[in-house]
């Protein structure tokens, strides 16, 4: 398989688009850590993958470091990480709860930020050793990283920040064989909507398109990370076909 001998940590593995790739990456042979806070879903996968289930709140600094350093540490190294928790809470900036913003930014930006940092000695040592030669850091980010309009602009500006993050990292290292990617999807049946604020997700115009599926987007994210090492997909935009913004 294209990923024997490898390690992945996923976070957000509990449900959605981290669960999906985590099914992927074991399937393709990587062994996966799994870093959520629901423990017990995390159990039941880690079980059926025979992965590693860690529970980590990522929003604390000291919780984001110890996912990696406990999937290295248990998992004797560190070849991929996907960079996928998140959270999507809509609605306008005027009179919004700022606390809503807080929990975006502190999980979207500075989570995904702290466990990039952490990571990163890992996949460094991961890109000068065999099997691969080459590491990946796969950053989670969104249509929404790439457009500006009304009705969801702080978590609009938390993507945009994390297209900004995986691309001045990945100049950063891509000559020593990290390879820092970002993926977009659009429109993706998950959990992500059921979050948002009861009074906005009733104004959400229903979607009558035929959205994806989170395996859509796990495809996506083997696909990046079994290019031959001299290949580097820096940035993947995936929309249901009739998803139009
Ligand atoms: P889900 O809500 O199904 O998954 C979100 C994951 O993040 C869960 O596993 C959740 O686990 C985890 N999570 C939430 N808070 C924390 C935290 N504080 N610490 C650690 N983990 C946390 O949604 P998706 O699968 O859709 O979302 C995955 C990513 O995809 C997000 O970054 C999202 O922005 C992005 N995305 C999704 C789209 C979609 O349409 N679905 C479109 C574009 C991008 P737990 O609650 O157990 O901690």
């Amino acid at each position: 398989m294209r990923l024997d001998g490898t390690v992945a940590l996923i976070t957000g593995a509990s449900s959605g688009i981290g669960e999906a790739t985590a099914r992927a990456l074991a399937a393709e042979g990587a062994k996966v850590a799994l870093a959520a806070r629901r423990k017990d879903r995390l159990d039941a996968l880690a079980g059926e993958l025979d992965g590693l289930a860690i529970e980590a709140d990522i929003t604390s600094r000291e919780q984001a470091i110890n996912a990696v350093e406990t999937a290295a540490g248990e998992l004797g190294r560190l070849d991929i990480v996907i960079n996928n928790a998140g959270v999507m809470l809509l609605g306008p900036i005027v009179d919004a709860p700022v606390e809503e913003w807080e929990r975006m930014i502190s999980l979207n930006v500075q989570g995904l930020m702290y466990v990039a940092h952490a990571a990163i000695p890992h996949l460094l040592r991961a890109a000068e050793s065999e099997p691969r030669r080459v590491a990946d850091l796969v950053n989670i980010s969104s249509v929404a990283g790439r457009r500006v309009g009304a009705g969801g602009g702080i978590y609009q500006a938390t993507k945009h920040a994390v297209g900004v993050f995986s691309e001045a990292l990945r100049q950063e290292v891509t000559e020593r064989h990290v390879r820092s990617s970002l993926i977009e999807p659009g429109a993706t049946k998950s959990e992500l909507v059921t979050h948002v604020r009861e009074e906005v997700r009733g104004n959400l115009t229903p979607s009558s398109i035929e959205i994806l599926e989170a395996e859509d987007i796990a495809d996506a994210v083997v696909y990046v990370v079994t290019r031959p090492r001299h290949m580097a997909i820096n940035e993947v935009l995936i929309r249901p076909t009739e998803q139009v913004r």
